[in-house]
């Protein structure tokens, strides 16, 4: 019996990791469909993909060894029988668990209509980063579809690599529906900067062929040469495995503030989850800090601890070009923005929301995005921070 983790990624190993620092010494299993280590996925847009680093490994093999954890890696989860308490495997095991841990992310998207060509591509695993690498190596002439983080990530390290590129988004300017298209804008200006060619406003209608991507058709008409291409359009939480297991789905595993789902003894975290909030609203969170501090909430839950009731100011990062974009907190792309800072390439702005500080975001200046945590937390007035 024991807690079985189903998903190998930051998830299962953070929270494998906190269950053994709490002195839970009941069996801790880590069921992941792939055949690697538990890995880091932060890299895999950036160092990996630039031939910087190879090795994004979380942990090594003796982590688990000591701790007594067990890894079956290259197994999927395919099911859950939430009374008898089992989980079933692809290859027809099932395990027994007193609790079970959900901790599966995300499925990349992809636009169903277009045809199954070479050179298209998705980036979620280290080996779609691998494979995506060594096609850039050849390539000459990138579409990368989606001006999100990870579109945006690719097209960075594309251009670092001597490939022309084209980033497509259909929205005003990239990270719009994050970061509001004001500052969006600064995005796109450090895009061209460097050579790249960003295409607002503008969706992708057709990829065209024969056995590999030859062009791609905008929704304006115009069409881009493309040897390959690069589908950013966001990722779907890979919950198709707890269809008529009785565990609610709605954009994510349905957890109540602390990775509770619907059913006993089974919980949820990291991309895949959606917990409530301090409103008691359900939010999915996609960054990678988000992770390590809903383990430490759910594991002292789990195991009848009180977790610590810090106040969290959500972080993430992205790197693109020589450029650090870190945004502090939740700004929304209708909050007031302040842009108190901007030299061109790096800029430092404020989210204002009813006459609070709501959030941060710098590109190039962290230091000063790291400064402002005290004040976000506190729900500070925007008067304060401007003066
Ligand atoms: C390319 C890329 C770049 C990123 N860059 C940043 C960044 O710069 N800053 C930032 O804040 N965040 C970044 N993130 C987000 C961050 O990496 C994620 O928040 C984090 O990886 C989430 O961890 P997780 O364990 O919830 O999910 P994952 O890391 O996706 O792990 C889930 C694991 O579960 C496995 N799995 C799925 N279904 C099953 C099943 N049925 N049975 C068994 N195993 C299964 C998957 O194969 C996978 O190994 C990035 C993500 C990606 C993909």
């Amino acid at each position: 019996m024991g807690i079985v983790i189903v998903g190998g990624g930051l998830a299962a190993t953070r929270v494998a990791e906190q269950l053994r620092r709490a002195e839970y010494d009941g069996s801790v299993t880590i069921v992941s469909d792939e055949v690697h280590l538990p890995y880091d996925r932060p890299p895999l847009s950036k160092e990996v993909l630039r031939a910087q680093v190879d090795d994004v490994t979380l942990k090594p093999l003796e982590f688990y060894d000591e701790r007594n954890i067990t890894l079956l890696l290259g197994s999927a989860a395919t099911g859950i029988d939430g009374d008898a308490k089992t989980v079933r495997l692809d290859n027809g095991t099932e395990l027994a668990y007193d609790d079970l841990i959900i901790a599966t992310g995300l499925v990349p998207r992809r636009i169903p209509s277009f045809p199954d060509l070479e050179g298209v591509r998705v980036l979620r695993t280290l080996d779609e980063s691998l494979a995506l690498r060594s096609h850039a190596a050849q390539a000459q002439r990138a579409v990368v579809i989606g001006a999100g983080f990870i579109g945006c990530e690719v097209a960075a390290s594309l251009r670092g690599l001597g490939v022309d590129v084209v980033l497509v988004e259909p929205q005003p300017a990239p990270l719009a529906s994050v970061l509001g298209v004001q500052i969006g804008e600064l995005v796109a200006r450090l895009h061209r900067a460097e050579g790249t060619d960003v295409r607002t406003g503008v969706g992708v209608s057709e990829i065209v062929g024969h056995t590999h991507v030859e062009k791609v058709v905008l929704t304006d008409g115009s069409e881009v040469d493309a040897d390959l291409v690069v589908v950013g359009i966001g990722s779907r939480p890979a919950t198709d495995w707890l269809a008529g297991t009785g565990v609610a789905v709605d954009n994510g595993v349905i957890c109540d503030n602390v990775g509770r789902t619907t059913v006993p003894h089974i919980w949820a975290l990291g991309d895949v989850a959606s917990w409530q909030d301090a409103l008691g609203h359900q939010a999915r969170v996609e960054h990678w800090s988000n992770v390590a501090e809903q383990a430490r909430v759910l594991v002292p839950s789990l195991l009848g601890a009180t977790p610590p009731e810090a106040v969290v100011v959500p972080y993430f990062w992205s790197d693109q070009y020589d450029v650090k974009i870190q945004c502090l907190g939740e700004p929304e792309g209708d909050d007031v923005v302040h842009l108190v800072e901007d030299d061109g390439r790096k800029f430092l702005a404020y989210y204002e929301r009813e006459g609070a500080l709501v959030g941060v975001v710098g590109g190039g200046m962290p230091g000063k995005v790291m400064k402002v945590r005290a004040k976000i937390a506190a729900g500070a007035a925007i008067s304060e921070i401007l003066t």
